[in-house]
Parts: structure tokens; C-alpha cells; sequence
């Protein structure tokens, strides 16, 4: 096998963080997984890298995804159903399905990374979240040295959430993705800016203009990780129950809420975060971004920790000003 040594991250995290894997081993075939299984040392499965934060190298082979492949499993009068190879690009996927003119993912358009970590936090953006087109995940077992499928309903997805998160954390190896699309879309518009976008676009809504609106939004809000390290929201949205909520909303009466249910309230912690204080505040090399206060950046040589430190700052600051605990959504290896 085509294992590389000592070769720097730098280049495969969208955060930038320069650590050194002592092995890299890109992954190209299904066929690898069960020699690599029984290699003994720690396994860590990258894919785009723009969800994770290095705090130290890792001590262990890390597996960069490449596999590739989009195969139509499935087509009747109202949809297609796609298997998709989980080292597929994000982004690549929601393109071919604007070219077939297949709706469900055109909200989640320039979300980086790829495929196999869609349903790991249930990619979501725009109103829009991915487990609505998820049918099956595929992956190989490290432990059972087998491979094994969950359908939606067992992939237990929530908010930002899967058992991929939890239960199967680091024991498994996603392979592919089966996604049910839409021939006849419906379209959902509705959140933050799409519409006023389509209007100033002079178009109506279609799955490919949809995803345009989409593109220039995330392009004019959120900052290019080829321009400054990012792993996008740092933070997931706290969603804290009503009576909490109305009591905090005495106190701050501008605070803004989504209700989630009858009883519930999600509240941006962008929102919190930002009136902490903190949007916009640098130390050394690491920062809160100008535009987006849920963002944590890297303006060049930040280090892993000196990040995870900020964002404990930052944790303990909005705790005491609002009473709330936010969550990292980052994955921290
Ligand atoms: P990685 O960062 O490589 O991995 C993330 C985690 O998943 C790691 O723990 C890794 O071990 C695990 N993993 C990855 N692939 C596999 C696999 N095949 N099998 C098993 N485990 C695996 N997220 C959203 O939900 N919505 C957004 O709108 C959004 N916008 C973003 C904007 C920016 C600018 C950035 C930088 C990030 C954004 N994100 C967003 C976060 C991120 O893009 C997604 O979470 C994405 O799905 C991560 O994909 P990745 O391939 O880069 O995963
Ligand atoms: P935004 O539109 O400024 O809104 C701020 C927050 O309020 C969002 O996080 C969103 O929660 C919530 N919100 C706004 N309108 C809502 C509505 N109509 N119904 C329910 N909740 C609403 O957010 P933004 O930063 O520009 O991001 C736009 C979208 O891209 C959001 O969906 C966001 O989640 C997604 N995004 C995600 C990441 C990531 O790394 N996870 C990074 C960038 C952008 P939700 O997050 O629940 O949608």
C-alpha cells in the first residue's frame, strides 16, 4: 500500500492547521479497507477537512478519501435514486443534480467536503437538511471487519446529528451514499435571503437558480477557506426550552429565536457570541471572523490549541452572560 510519511496536514484541513501525519494513505478503492483494518494502529478518516480541527498530530494512519463515483440506482416517474462514492465532492454532487434538473439538495449548494461526511452531522443549510434524501448509508466496520448499511431511520440523524457522531464515532469508514432526488421539486425559498436574491437575479425559482442564489449568498457572508483557514460554524445553535427563552428575552429584548416544536426555541449563537463581544476580536493568529461571529478563523499560523483555547473562552463568556452552553460542531481530533 501506498502509505506516505511524515507529511504535513496543512494542506488537507480548510482550518490550516500545520500538523504532521506521521502516515497518510489515500484510500482509492473499497478493496483497501479490510487489509487496512488490520493494520493496528489508530485509524482517522479525512475528507475534505472542513470540519475538523487538529490539536495535535495524529498518532495513527489517516485515511484521505478518494473514492469516486455517482451510479443512478433507481428511476420512476418522480425520482432518481443515486449511489454516491463517499469521497465525492459536496458541491460536485449538488451540480450534477442541477444539470439533471433533480431537486432536494439545491439549498445545500457550496457546502465544502464531500460526500461520506454528509450524513455524519446531517449537512444542513438554508432551511434544507440532507437526511430528507438520505435512503442508505454504506460503510466498512473496523471492528467487525465487514461491511454494513443503515437506512435513514437508523442513521438516528438530528439536528447537525447522526449515530455516526456518537455510537459509530472513529468505527467505521463511510464508503457511499444512496440519495433520493426529486424530478419534481419542491422548492423551499423561504429562509434568509434566497428570495430577495432571485428577485435581484431577475429569475424564478428552479433547482439551478436555487443553487445560484445560494452560491452568491455563501459567497458574499461567509469567508473562502483559500483565503483564511475556517471550518465554517464553530459552534452548533443552541435550541433551549421556551420558559428559558422568556426570560432571557426580558433581559435582552432583541434577542432573535426560531421555534423548534411547541416548547422549544433555537437561538443563533453567532447572535450570543457576538454580543459577548467578541465578533471580530483577534489573539495572535486566531480570530473571530468580522462577518460572522460563529466563525472562528486562523489567519495564518494559529495552532490547533491556541483555537481550542479561544473557543473555551468563548464558551465561558456566553455561559455567564446568558446562562447558555454552547456545543462545539467542529470535530476535534
Ligand atoms: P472532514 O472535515 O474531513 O471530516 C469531518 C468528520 O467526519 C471527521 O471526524 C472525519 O473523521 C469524519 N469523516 C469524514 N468522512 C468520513 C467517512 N467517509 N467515513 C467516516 N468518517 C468520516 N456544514 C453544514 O452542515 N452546513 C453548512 O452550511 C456548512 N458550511 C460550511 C462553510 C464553510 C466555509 C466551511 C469551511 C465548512 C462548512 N460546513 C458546513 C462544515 C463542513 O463543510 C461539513 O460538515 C462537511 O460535511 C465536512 O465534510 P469533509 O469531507 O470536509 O469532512
Ligand atoms: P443566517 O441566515 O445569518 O442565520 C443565523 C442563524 O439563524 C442560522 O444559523 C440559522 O440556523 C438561524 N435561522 C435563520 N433563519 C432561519 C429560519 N428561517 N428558520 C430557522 N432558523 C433560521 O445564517 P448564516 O450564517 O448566513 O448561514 C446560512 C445558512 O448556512 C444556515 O442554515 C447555516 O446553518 C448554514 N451554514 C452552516 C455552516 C456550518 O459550518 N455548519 C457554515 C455556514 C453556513 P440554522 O443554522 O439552523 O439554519
Amino acid at each position: 500500500m501506498n502509505i506516505q510519511h511524515n507529511i504535513s496536514l496543512k494542506p488537507y484541513n480548510t482550518f490550516g492547521i500545520d500538523v504532521v501525519a506521521t502516515q497518510l494513505l489515500p484510500v482509492t478503492d473499497v478493496s483497501q479497507l479490510a487489509a487496512i483494518g488490520e493494520m493496528p494502529q489508530p485509524k482517522y478518516v479525512l475528507g475534505g477537512g472542513s470540519n475538523v480541527l487538529f490539536t495535535a498530530p495524529p498518532n495513527g494512519l489517516v485515511l484521505r478519501n478518494e473514492l469516486k463515483g455517482i451510479k443512478k440506482l433507481v428511476e420512476d416517474h418522480d425520482s432518481v435514486w443515486l449511489e454516491v462514492a463517499a469521497g465525492e465532492v459536496w458541491h460536485n454532487l449538488v451540480m450534477y443534480a442541477v444539470e439533471q434538473g433533480l431537486g432536494g439538495i439545491e439549498n445545500l449548494a457550496l457546502i465544502p467536503g464531500t460526500v461520506g461526511a454528509s450524513p455524519m452531522q446531517n449537512i444542513g443549510a438554508y432551511g434544507v437538511e440532507v437526511k430528507d434524501t438520505i435512503i442508505a448509508v454504506t460503510y466498512w466496520n473496523w471492528e467487525k471487519a465487514q461491511f454494513e448499511t443503515l437506512n435513514n431511520e437508523q442513521c438516528r440523524f438530528g439536528y447537525r446529528e447522526s449515530i455516526f457522531k456518537h455510537e459509530l464515532k472513529n468505527k467505521v469508514f463511510i464508503t457511499s451514499v444512496v440519495y433520493r432526488l426529486n424530478r419534481k421539486p419542491v422548492f423551499n425559498t423561504s429562509y434568509g435571503a434566497i428570495e430577495q436574491e432571485l428577485q435581484q437575479m431577475g429569475a424564478e425559482p428552479s433547482v439551478g437558480n436555487i443553487a445560484q442564489a445560494v452560491i452568491n449568498i455563501r459567497r458574499s457572508k461567509l469567508p473562502d477557506p483559500a483565503e483564511i483557514g475556517n471550518a465554517g460554524s464553530f459552534f452548533k445553535n443552541p435550541t433551549i426550552p421556551l420558559s428559558q427563552f422568556n426570560l432571557l428575552k426580558n433581559q435582552h429584548p432583541t434577542i432573535p429565536s426560531y421555534p423548534v416544536g411547541a416548547d422549544m426555541v433555537k437561538v443563533p449563537a453567532g447572535w450570543l457570541i457576538e454580543q459577548a463581544g467578541w465578533k471580530g476580536y483577534r489573539r495572535g493568529d486566531t480570530g473571530v471572523h468580522t462577518k460572522q461571529a460563529l466563525v472562528l478563523v486562523n489567519y495564518g499560523a494559529a495552532t490547533g490549541s491556541e483555537i481550542w483555547q479561544l473557543s473555551s473562552d468563548i464558551l465561558a463568556s456566553v455561559k455567564e452572560k446568558f446562562g447558555i452552553e454552547l456545543e462545539r460542531e467542529v470535530n476535534v481530533w
